[in-house]
């Protein structure tokens, strides 16, 4: 039997980073916050974020820098003035850049190999937020006056299991637990074990605090900063689900794997039916564009079902210039006959619809009744999956949201998932490789240890 705490401390020493990397992220931050201070003034740049709060991971360090401004000044001009200066810092500092949006656009930079984001924020009132990330100084405040540094090892233990299924992160790719839930759900749980022990039993929906009375989300988790917040808003129902299920399935059979490894289970292929769409992309910020392909991804899928297709799952991927659709269908042919359900005899379209039976090109089978409804045979005019959804694109047919449009008309399309497989490779391979196995990798993990 594995020793539990002992797994844990052993896993929790490798998740934390080493005293030269924090040094050089501090080092970093302190140069570029001089430099940003030069111009915005003292006091106005803090840096805040899992290196501000002890939370950190090996191998993900990073400083989020904060340039704090004046609640009457633009938003659009504090953006401009935060990406000009960012990148002039970043560059001083021999580092490279590139332009980000989360809410609102901000600058990614590496400098002495450590990421650098610099990012506009409002010295908003207390609850009279202007942007997004004005809560940040106080969740970092927070934080810091609860969280021990032992605990801040259980944080990095949950922010790693998060990882490697891909749970981690507020933003729309993932709908799944950002670091500050994580933050929060430590110092409620006190440790990564007991949360896990107590995850293991939960069943959505999930309500952590019942005096704020918030509802209609998967998990509820008041803000202590903000308390009209429920700062798990953005943890899907599948995220939740998900962590419950590793939960269970890790206290059944602990390993580090659940931590630090990815399965090499292959998926199976034999009888199933893919349908698959590869198309260029346009620059948009990942929410916005992520949240598009969501609703693509809900649009094609309804078309498909209206045209008699059973679509059995579906996912998207992207990354700056390309993106991917896939589906799993019940079959990729339909049969050529379609039995077409009429009106019930007493309704007043009953007799049109017989009338129109008979005008039909593709009639098979003339009018009949069976019970109180008329039914008639019909052929099918679009057999194939990938000929349905081209039809779908080109005929605006499908719900595809209006700026993908003109990209998805141009996606090649395959419903050979080894041809596809050839097509993609690197992270977009990776994708489809993980659509085609189906199970998470927790689940991988714990198949090859029964
Ligand atoms: P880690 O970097 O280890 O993943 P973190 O706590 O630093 O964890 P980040 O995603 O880097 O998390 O974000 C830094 C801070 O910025 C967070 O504490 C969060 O409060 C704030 N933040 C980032 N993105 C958003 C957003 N879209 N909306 C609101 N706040 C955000
Ligand atoms: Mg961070």
């Amino acid at each position: 039997m594995t020793d539990l705490p002992e797994l844990l401390k052993k896993v929790a020493e490798e998740l934390k980073p080493l005293p030269e990397t924090v040094d050089r992220t501090r080092d970093v931050a302190t140069r570029l916050m001089g430099r940003l201070e030069t111009f915005f003034g003292a006091g106005k740049v803090s840096v805040e974020g899992s290196f501000a709060k002890g939370t950190m991971l090996r191998g993900k360090e990073e400083a989020d820098i904060f340039v704090h401004f004046e609640k009457t000044f633009p938003v659009d001009d504090a953006c401009r003035l935060v990406v000009d200066k960012g990148v002039e810092v970043i560059r001083d500092e021999g580092g490279s850049f590139r332009l980000r949006y989360a809410n609102h656009p901000y600058v990614e930079g590496f400098v002495d190999g450590i990421r650098v984001n610099i990012v506009p924020c409002y010295d908003a009132e207390y609850g009279k937020w202007i942007t997004p990330v004005d809560r940040t100084p106080y969740h970092t405040r927070y934080v810091k006056t609860h969280l021990s540094p032992d605990m801040a090892d259980e944080v990095r233990l949950l922010k790693a299991f998060l990882i490697n299924d891909n749970l981690y992160g507020a933003e729309v790719k993932v709908k799944g637990f950002s670091g500050y839930v994580c933050e929060l759900l430590i110092i409620r749980f006190r440790s990564f074990a007991s949360l896990v022990m107590e995850a293991s039993r939960w069943k959505p929906p999930v309500v952590l605090d019942e005096e704020a009375g918030i509802t209609g989300a998967p998990l509820v988790l008041r803000d202590p900063v903000d308390p009209q917040r429920n700062t798990a808003a953005a943890v899907s129902l599948s995220a939740l689900s998900n962590f419950i299920m590793k939960s269970k399935l890790f206290l059944k059979n602990p390993s580090t794997k659940f931590f630090l490894e990815k399965s090499s289970l292959k998926g199976l292929v034999n009888g199933r039916s893919f349908l698959g769409l590869v198309f260029e992309l346009p620059q948009q910020p990942p929410d916005v564009l992520w949240g598009e392909l969501s609703r693509t991804v809900g649009g094609l899928w309804r078309g498909l079902e209206q045209h008699g297709f059973k679509v059995l799952r579906g996912d998207r991927w992207a990354d700056s210039h390309r993106g991917v659709i896939v589906f799993e269908l019940e079959s990729n042919i339909l049969p050529p006959v379609m039995l077409n359900r009429g009106p019930p005899v007493w309704a007043k379209t009953a007799v049109d619809f017989v009338e129109e039976q008979f005008t039909k090109e593709g009639l098979l089978a003339y009018p009949w009744v069976s019970g109180d409804r008329l039914y008639s045979l019909l052929r099918r005019k679009h057999t194939e999956a990938s000929e349905t959804i081209q039809m779908l694109i080109k005929t605006g047919k499908a719900a595809i949201s209006k700026n993908l449009k003109q990209y998805i008309i141009n996606a090649k399309i395959y419903s050979d998932p080894l041809q596809l497989t050839a097509d993609l490779s690197g992270e977009e391979a990776n994708f489809f490789m993980e659509f085609v196995r189906t199970c998470p990798n927790y689940i991988a993990h714990y198949a090859s240890s029964i």
